[in-house]
């Protein structure tokens, strides 16, 4: 089993299949728990960020941000290109080094994009991945 790994302030985490609560993605085929490990893996440039939610873990419960009434999130982001509605490649994947998101729609190798959004607890670490479409 595949598993990405990243430290944040000291704390590491471990995104993997047995962690992950959920993926929200009714739209693109071919882009599963799995390969989004793998692309984070082959990617050189992750950097999540904290985002803070008004809704607790699920899992834990326990990511409250000190007496506020947030909760802390890691997130990071990236595009999904796909054709007829099948997973292509994304903007972390190293085919896209050398390519454009607009070459490839003049080309016809893509002609849709959605945004892939790694949300992990900042507290047990359990994530989901959350797939929406980019307004165009
Ligand atoms: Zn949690």
């Amino acid at each position: 089993m595949s598993t990405y790994k990243f430290s944040y302030d000291n704390k590491e985490f471990e995104l993997k299949e047995e962690n992950c609560d959920y993926i929200n993605n009714e739209e693109v085929e071919g882009l599963e728990v799995s390969n989004v490990i793998e692309l984070l893996k082959n990617c050189e440039e992750v950097n999540f960020d904290v985002e803070y939610y008004d809704s607790a873990c699920d899992q834990c419960r326990a990511n409250r941000k000190d007496e506020t009434k947030f909760f802390e999130y890691l997130e990071f982001h990236f595009y999904a290109f796909t054709k007829n509605n099948k997973f292509v490649l994304s903007s972390v994947s190293k085919e896209y080094e050398n390519t454009t998101f607009t070459s490839l729609m003049k080309e016809k190798k893509i002609d849709n994009s959605f945004i892939v959004s790694v949300i992990a607890c900042r507290n047990c670490g359990v994530w989901a991945i959350e797939v929406e479409q980019c307004e165009m």
